[in-house]
């Protein structure tokens, strides 16, 4: 069984819309009743440390990070009409980067396997100078760039299961080949990017690569895409660290998208992560909350991730009968990005 940290802390509920909004503190408090409930061997729970300014403006301009912390200081601030803040804001964005950052540093100090940071406000529509799309700062982003900058990696990924596109991410990176970026997404949807000729530029192009996939998509959809597309790929880039954008908003339960995953298909989606982690880079991979908004579907299939992070490793990997929505844009997306990565 895998020692997975497990971050989580009840400060996240300091971020608040004080009107209905599906980002809310509720979500965090059925993970923490969840994990109050449920318990499997090797799984321990870590505080998260809040991140430093600099750590922030390794993804963001400093300006931005003071007109943020600025705008906290009101009764509330709306950034855009899904993006507030209110005066615990600030420090629970600090957070939600700092747990990130947390179980980065548990997997690679050796303390855990793996690890899973259960964190809120989520990061990857978050932009160098913009918040959008219910994200202040890019958790996510900010943990891959700590990852090459201040531990010496070369290589991350980040595979972002969200239902929408993490325009954040891939903006932040879209010029870097040392992080590759990978989403699949509801699509035509917010945030409208996500396209799948967008491969990169300069440098990072090819390290950039989206499966836009129509509505209704299922399991078996999603792990065509994985296991045509983004596993050939995974593989030839190496990655010696995994990062996963793990947002429940494309579970079938969820009221906004209309993908229909289940608990099974991201066991599917996990196993298949970790054992690339297990080939290339000792298995080192953190999953960090994003999306998600039906709490049940939430607290089910954080708890199957988790359980899947624990499990030895040798289970078998299913081959994928069906998913016939999904052949068009792994077509689309084979033929944009064969020639970086001879698919
Ligand atoms: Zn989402």
């Amino acid at each position: 069984m895998f020692k997975t940290a497990v971050i989580a802390d009840r400060a996240y509920l300091n971020h608040y819309a004080g009107y209905e909004h599906p980002e809310r503190p509720e979500r965090i408090e059925t993970l923490l009743q969840m994990l109050a409930t449920r318990h499997r061997e090797g799984m321990f729970q870590l505080k998260p440390r809040p991140a430093t300014t600099a750590e922030l403006t390794l993804c963001h301009d400093a300006s931005y990070v003071s007109f943020v912390e600025g705008a906290c200081a009101f009764h509330r601030y709306q950034f855009d009409p899904d993006t507030y803040a209110v005066p615990g804001s600030f420090a629970t964005a600090l957070l939600a980067v700092g747990g990130v950052l947390t179980a980065v540093e548990a997997v690679m100090g050796g303390q855990a396997h793996n690890a899973f940071a259960l964190v809120r406000p989520p990061g990857h529509h978050a932009l160098a100078r913009r918040a959008m799309g219910f994200c202040l700062f890019n958790n996510v982003a900010i943990a891959a760039a700590y990852l090459l900058k201040h531990l010496g990696l070369r290589r991350v990924m980040i595979l972002d299961w969200d239902l929408h596109h993490g325009n954040g991410t891939q903006d932040l990176f879209y010029e870097s080949s040392q992080v590759l970026y990978v989403s699949i997404h509801e699509f035509p949807f917010y945030p409208g990017t996500g396209a799948v000729n967008e491969i990169g530029r300069g440098e990072g192009e090819g390290f950039t690569v989206n499966a836009p996939l129509p509505a209704g998509c299922a399991d078996e959809d999603y792990l065509r895409v994985f296991d045509e597309l983004i596993m050939p790929i995974a593989y030839k880039f190496r990655p010696e660290f995994v990062l996963i954008s793990a947002g429940y908003d494309c579970h079938a339960r969820d009221p906004l998208g209309y993908m229909r995953v289940t608990e099974q298909g991201f066991v599917a989606m996990t196993r298949r992560l970790k054992r690339l982690a297990e080939d290339t880079c000792q298995g080192r991979l953190v999953a960090a909350l994003e999306g998600g908004y039906d709490l049940k579907a939430l607290a089910d299939s954080v708890w199957a991730t988790l359980e899947e992070l624990g499990r030895d490793g040798d289970e078998k990997i299913e081959a994928v009968k069906g998913g016939r929505r999904a052949e068009e844009v792994i077509e689309k997306a084979v033929f944009k990005l064969n020639r970086f990565w001879q698919l």
